[in-house]
């Protein structure tokens, strides 16, 4: 049996796109993982109608669950809570202790400083105590409840707070609540996995999933969607756990079709295993269309200071030949945008940084410097590795400026993971 659910973004900086929605995606993401499917996404502003006016499509779309983010603050335009309990026919009651623990968080915030009127607090925080008769609370992350609504007739609601870091914490505590279980009893359950590839077109891809529909024994119980990301194709796969032999089946095929491009088949990113194979080396980068976007990704993740030593950002060929030692007849004779000089930015990254792997990156992002020889699109890329020869690859990479800067990190990572797995630290 399917359980559905809607949700409503509120709040009037995300309805006009100052702050961008992530609540939405975030949610919807869980709700994926619960086994709930979701029906809407909705938006409205801050309005008490407008909100009403998305409680009564949803409700009228017959989901069993309903997720409002936002508007649980302490000011006057703050009103999903009474708004949704208008709609539910409940009246508000404050909640005593509710507000003493309301209380409490404010102090320590310290709302009970000197020069702070702490009673002027407490009154614009008591709405945040007034609650809808015969809800479920949800202790507040920052100083707002949350609350769960749960009725025979209705959907039941949800009232998350707008700030993500605090409505992610809440949505874990509302799951568990009476209300959130009964609403969502009786759903089916799905495995989730992911493969990632790299390197081959998504109408590759299509192609392939079109012939495995006759390949694969029981294909249709298997729900697909491929998406591409930062240049890799993203394979997430859901079904229900008596279709587990088809989705093994289906690894296997892509596995034995693309052995090579098939990188990932636990969902771990190209990132995540980089790291892995960064364990014990030094890294050192040498960047010139991405100005420094690969020492960056490489720098996202924690505990990279083990490894990452350092990068230059050479954009001008001067950078280049002051800073990593390329030659200036190199550039000269075969143009800044080339192999033998992205192999030289990665050795002269190497020795300047005293690493033992190093990455160069020199190319066109356009959309001015592009050439026929050379168009828009064109990058090169050197990986130096300490006691190996120095290896270049040229890629004609597709999309915009932002797009070629981008990919160019990506197809660096997967240099690094194809060497690095295969060479040896002398
Ligand atoms: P507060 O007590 O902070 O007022 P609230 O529950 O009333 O919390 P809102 O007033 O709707 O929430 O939003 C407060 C802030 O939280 C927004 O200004 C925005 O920075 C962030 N925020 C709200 N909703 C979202 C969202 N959907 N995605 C990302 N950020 C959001
Ligand atoms: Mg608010």
């Amino acid at each position: 049996m399917s359980v559905r659910a809607g949700i409503v973004i509120t709040g009037t900086e995300v309805l006009t796109g100052r702050v961008r929605d992530l609540n939405g995606p975030w949610l919807a993401d869980q709700l994926l993982e619960l086994g709930v499917e979701l029906a809407h996404i909705t938006q409205c502003g801050d309005r008490a109608e407008d909100l009403t006016a998305q409680l009564v499509f949803l409700a009228g779309q017959n989901v069993d669950l309903i997720i409002t983010s936002g508007g649980l603050g302490p000011t006057a335009d703050d009103l999903t809570v009474a708004t949704v309990a208008r709609f539910y026919g409940r009246d508000l009651v404050l909640d005593d202790a509710l507000e003493q623990r309301i209380a409490a968080i404010l102090r320590r915030l310290g709302a009970g400083r000197p020069g702070v009127d702490f009673d002027a607090v407490m009154a614009a925080n008591r709405k945040q105590a007034m609650v809808p008769v015969g809800a479920q609370i949800l202790e507040p992350v920052g100083t707002a409840p949350g609350v769960v609504l749960y009725s025979e007739h209705q959907p039941t609601v949800v009232v998350l707070p707008g700030p993500p870091r605090e409505l992610q914490p809440m949505w874990s505590t509302a799951v568990a609540t009476d209300g959130v279980q009964r609403a969502i009893a009786g759903r089916t359950r799905y495995l989730q996995r992911t493969v990632r590839m790299f390197g081959l077109p998504e109408s590759g891809l299509a192609e392939t999933l079109r012939e495995a529909q006759f390949q694969v024994a029981g294909f249709d119980n298997l729900e697909i969607t491929t998406c591409l990301r930062r240049g890799e194709l993203e394979i997430v796969t859901r079904y229900e756990p008596d279709a587990a032999d088809s989705y093994t089946a289906l690894v296997e095929l892509l596995r034995e079709r693309y052995p090579r491009e098939l990188f990932s088949e636990d969902g771990s990113l190209i990132d995540d295993q980089v790291a892995g194979a960064l364990a014990g080396r030094t890294i050192a980068t040498a960047e010139s269309c991405t100005a420094g976007l690969l020492a960056a990704r490489l720098a996202d993740r924690a505990g990279s200071s083990a490894y990452l030593a350092g990068g230059v950002v050479s954009y001008s060929n001067e950078a280049k030949i002051e800073l990593l030692g390329v030659d200036e007849a190199l550039i000269a004779q075969h143009g800044a945008v080339s192999e033998p000089v992205a192999r030289a930015m990665a050795e002269g990254a190497l020795a300047r940084f005293g690493a033992d792997t190093a990455v160069g990156i020199t190319g066109i992002a356009g959309p001015g410097g592009g050439s026929e020889q050379k168009p828009v699109g064109t990058v090169c890329f050197g990986l130096a590795v300490a006691g190996s020869d120095t290896v270049a690859r040229t890629l004609h990479l597709p999309g915009d400026r932002s797009d070629v800067r981008e990919r160019s990190t990506t197809v660096a990572m997967h240099l690094l993971r194809e060497h690095l797995g295969s060479t040896q630290l002398p």
